[in-house]
Formats: structure tokens, sequence, C-alpha cells
């Protein structure tokens, strides 16, 4: 064939870094449940890497947190060519300061990258390039002082090319930065969800639910924006005239049920028409319930219906509901509103979720401090 060698376009390689440390320490907020206001606060680093078709990725930056330079013509500032990851760093009960599956979020970077036309690279160089942010800004921002707390990683790549051509970006830039985010898990009277609006969907067959770019989040704040107005925490984003659960804002969506035949299903919604974001903590939940509760508990991805969770209501089957993510860890649902009607869901004994949702959420935990050795507690 015709290929063509390019030995001067360089691979994404997180082997070299160039440590620049910042001369103006920032201040880490004093100890405790950090709010909303403290979200705003990023650690003393960040890394940056700058790609060019012509020459590849250039050497990794660690870098003083501070403004990105962009021209106003910039090809994400337009045409959303942006893409972006969420994970945390946890400081262990042991100690230990851990990212959790964080080679998970990495290969859902990249293929995110591929499909809004960003550069490619070797997912293990950005995990190699998470640990190092958090080998240098980890031991003042999550301190071994501080055991059981956590930090939010986000990754993100944006194609910087400054001309308005829509076409894929020649260049792009790869950064990574650390912020504070408050714990989301446990809200007092459990998440309420607000179905979406009939006219609206998230996602769609043959678009790009699937993927984590900027473009599936900004069109999603309107009914966010609306259904806070009205008290409810977060949109249960349906889809098609049938009215499958999917999605609970950047979340996933699970059920407990017992079936007609009295079965009892942990449920929730399939990958295969790559409606939903593949989560990690969605993944990890299937993976743990498979293997730990499959004695007593059937295990189903399949598409269902709102109206299936109603049924199920109404005849007094529905036993358990959570939202599960990064940000959201596992959250109990209380209840769905769905055009005009509540959908109560139960709390379990102790008001902070049910049997099996406090279950998942303690072998999470578990894994995430450091109270059990497990392959997916990766140590910085
Ligand atoms: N769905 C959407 C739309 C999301 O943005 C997220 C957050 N990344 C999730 C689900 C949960 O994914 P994860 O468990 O990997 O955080």
């Amino acid at each position: 064939g015709n290929h063509v060698s390019q030995p001067n376009v360089r691979e994404l390689d997180a082997t070299k870094i160039n440590y620049t440390f910042t001369k103006e320490p920032r201040d880490v907020p004093p100890p405790g449940v950090h709010t909303i206001d403290d979200a705003t606060v990023c650690t003393d680093h960040m890394i940056t890497v700058k790609w060019s078709a012509k020459s590849g990725w250039a050497t990794p930056e660690l870098r003083p947190y501070g403004p990105l330079s962009l021209m106003p013509t910039a090809s994400v500032l337009h045409y959303a060519t942006e893409c972006f990851e969420g994970l945390k760093a946890y400081r262990g009960f042991d100690g230990k300061l851990r990212l959790f599956r964080p080679d998970c979020n990495a290969k859902r970077f990249l293929m995110s990258s591929m499909r809004i036309s960003l550069p490619s690279f070797a997912p293990a160089e950005v995990e190699k390039l998470l640990l190092a942010l958090m080998a240098v800004d980890g031991p003042k921002w999550l301190s071994r002082e501080r055991p059981g707390s956590f930090i939010y990683l986000r990754p993100t790549l944006i194609g910087t090319q400054s001309q308005l051509g829509v076409q894929a970006p020649s260049e792009a830039l790869l950064y990574i930065i650390a912020s504070y985010m408050p714990v989301m898990d446990s809200p007092a009277d459990g998440l309420k969800l607000h179905t979406s609006p009939n006219d609206m969907v998230r996602a769609w067959v043959g678009g790009f639910g699937y993927a984590k770019v900027g473009a599936n989040y900004g069109p999603s704040l309107l009914a966010t924006q609306e259904a806070r107005a009205r008290g409810f925490g977060q949109i249960l984003w349906l889809y098609g005239k049938e009215g499958y659960c999917t999605e609970a804002g950047a979340s996933n969506f699970f059920v407990v049920w017992k079936t007609k035949e009295g079965k009892t299903q942990l449920i929730t919604a399939p990958l295969d028409d790559r409606l939903i974001l593949d989560g990690v903590t969605r993944r990890s939940i299937l993976q743990l319930a498979r293997e730990k509760l499959s004695d007593e508990v059937e295990i189903v991805e399949r598409k269902y219906t709102i109206q299936e969770v109603m049924e199920a209501n109404s005849e007094g089957r529905l036993l358990e509901s959570f939202a599960a993510g990064t940000a959201f860890f596992i959250t109990p649902v209380s209840l769905v509103h769905h055009r005009e009607q509540d959908v109560q869901i139960p709390m379990g004994k102790t008001g902070d979720g049910g049997l099996y949702t406090l279950k998942l959420k303690g072998w999470l935990r578990d894994i995430m401090y450091g109270n059990v050795d497990h392959p997916w507690g990766v140590v910085v």
C-alpha cells in the first residue's frame, strides 16, 4: 500500500514530563464536608499536552494551574470538538492514595475522542498522567490527615485549531485538572427524579449518547433547570414512545424490583443501542452484583419502560432504585415524577437506601478507600 511511516509524528508519551512547580501555592479548603463553593477550587497544578496533526503529541507539561490561551476561532468554541472524563482520587483509610479503575476512564476517553474527530493516544499514557498529577498534588490536597476524602479529576481534550472551517481540528490540547467536589450521594430524603419532557430526548439511536462529549451535556441543562425549579434533583431521561428508562442526569439508573413471578431483579438499561454512557460505576456494580448477589438477585441489562416501573410500584413490587456515577456515587432515589404522577420508592429500613443499594455502596467504598485489597483500586 501507500503507507508512509511518519517518524516525526510523536505518540503521547507520559514517561517524559516537564515539571514546572508553582511559586504561588493555593489554599486548601478547611477539613470537613466540602460545599458547592469548594467545587471551584482546583489544586496547584495541571497537566497540559499539545497535539498537532503535523508533529503529533508534544512533551507533557505539569505546570501551575491557570488560564488557557485560545484564539476566538478555536474549533472547540464553535463546533464542540471536545470530550472529557471524570474520576476521583481517594485518600484511603490505610493512608494510601488511590484512583478507581483509571484504565476504564482512559479507554472511554479515547473512544470519545475518536467520536469527535480528536486525536488518538494510548490510554495507558493518560493513566500515567493522572498518576503523575496526583503524585504531585495528592499529598497536599488529599492529605493523610483526611482519610475518607476524595478529589475529582477531569481529563479534557479540545480542538484548538484557529480556523473557522468546519473540519476535524489539526491542533488539539489535552489537559487534566483536579477539583474539589461536594459529597452528593446522601441527600437527606433521597434523590427525586423528574422524567424528561415529552418533546426532548438526551440521545437517539445513531447519535452519540454513548460518548462523553460536551455536546451531550449543554443541551440537557434546559430540562434539568426546569426540573430543579420544581424541586427535583435530576432528569430521568426516557427514550422513544415506549418511554424506555435510560439515564438519570449524569449518572446511570438502576431499579430493584420483584418480577410478577416473585424473583428479585436488579435492572438497568443496556449498552447495545449506544444511547447511554458505559459508566464505570455501572459496570462495577454489575460485576460485583454478579459476583456476590447472583444467588438471591437476577442481574438484568435490558430495555425497560417507565410504565413497567409504575406498574411494579402499583403492585407493590418496587423495592429500590439508585443513581450511579462518579459524582453521585450510589445515590438512593426516593421518587420519580412522571406525567403528573409520583412514584414513591422505598428508602430501606434506615432511610438512607435499600438493602442492595447499601450493600453495593459498601463494597465499592471498601475498594475505593482501601478497606479491601482489590485490583480496581490503583495506588498512586
Ligand atoms: N451517564 C452520564 C451521561 C454521565 O455523564 C456519567 C458520568 N460520567 C455517567 C452516566 C456515570 O459514569 P461513571 O460511572 O463512569 O462516572
